[in-house]
């Protein structure tokens, strides 16, 4: 449970911050591009009973064999929820479900599916991580969301990747590239080469700074911004909030890696941590204060968390 809470404090301080955190908790859809749709949640942070445990994003695209979707939310009601969205668009059946990673608010909605799906996918750490703490997870949803997400039965995914993979999904050849410690244990992302649209979990960041959790080693998340920049995405969308671009991942490489190396020089030059912090803040370029609309509330939080990832 500690895990779990550490692993959703930053995003929950966001909740205070988000002008749209009390926004409606209907779903609804986004078109993105032909055959591409997103279910954007107004809310950020923690499942509470406002939100009724929408908090998250998910992703579809609708290929000639039936459905892929991407993320199913914090309940099974939410994924109720999310199928009958799907079917005001398509009557194809939801065939293949992405879970991002272990996060709880990613993957409790599979079992409003289990009539349909064939394969329910995941790293296979990231199973692990739900066996390990989906039932806690569930419990602690409801708790946080007064019941509303109580009635989740767990669906867990079927095929677990353990490496990254190409595979051809209806009509669409997609790329699986995995991560470990990116953003949690590990997390897959959706390559659509020909599409140029590159679906993520909670790795990629548009209005937020980037999300650093306890499992983040901060090497491995410098080395997957990269790639992503390397493929060039046109479209990016992610766990939370609204679609991105290769843009926000440029300006997250760029500040993660500018504030990653004066840690290093601090720490080889024996600097405290509350001095070098305050150097650093201080310091900073003023194109990353520019860049992040809610700078002032998380950057306090954010180099605290950096200061100890770089400790270890
Ligand atoms: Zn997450």
């Amino acid at each position: 449970m500690l895990k779990l809470i550490l692993a959703y404090f930053f995003p929950w301080i966001m909740i205070f911050l988000s002008p749209r955190s009390n926004e409606s908790s209907t779903l609804r859809l986004t078109k993105i591009t032909d055959q591409v749709y997103s279910i954007v949640a107004p809310a950020k942070g923690l499942p509470n009973a406002e939100n009724k445990g929408w908090n998250s994003n998910m992703h579809f695209i609708i290929t000639e064999e039936g459905v892929l979707l991407f993320d199913t939310g914090a309940s099974q009601e939410i994924g109720v929820q999310i199928k009958a969205l799907i079917t005001t668009v398509t009557d194809l059946p939801v065939k293949w479900i992405i879970n991002s990673h272990s996060h709880a608010d990613h993957w409790l909605g599979n079992a409003a599916f289990s009539s349909e799906v064939d394969q329910i996918i995941t790293a296979k750490q990231a199973f692990e991580e739900m066996k390990k703490y989906g039932e806690s997870d569930v419990a602690f949803f409801s708790k946080l969301t007064n019941s509303a997400t109580a009635n989740t039965q767990l669906l867990y995914p079927n095929k677990l990747m353990s490496k990254e993979k190409k595979l051809k999904l209806g009509e669409f050849k997609v790329e699986f590239i995995l991560t470990e410690g990116a953003h949690a244990d590990s997390d897959l992302m959706l390559w659509f080469p020909k599409k140029r649209i590159m679906v993520a979990g909670d790795i990629l960041s548009s209005d937020w700074m980037p999300i650093v959790t306890d499992q983040t080693e901060i090497p491995v998340l410098l080395a997957t911004l990269e790639k992503v920049i390397t493929l060039n995405p046109a479209i990016i969308l992610i766990g939370h909030g609204q679609a991105t671009s290769i843009v926000s991942v440029k300006r997250d490489l760029a500040f993660l890696s500018y504030v990653w190396e004066q840690l290093e020089m601090h720490h080889s030059e024996g600097i405290d941590k509350d001095i070098s912090l305050t150097i650093i803040k201080r310091n900073l370029p003023a194109r990353y204060v520019e860049a992040y609309p809610h700078f002032d509330v998380e950057i306090d939080h954010l180099l605290a968390l950096l200061y100890q990832k770089s400790k270890i």
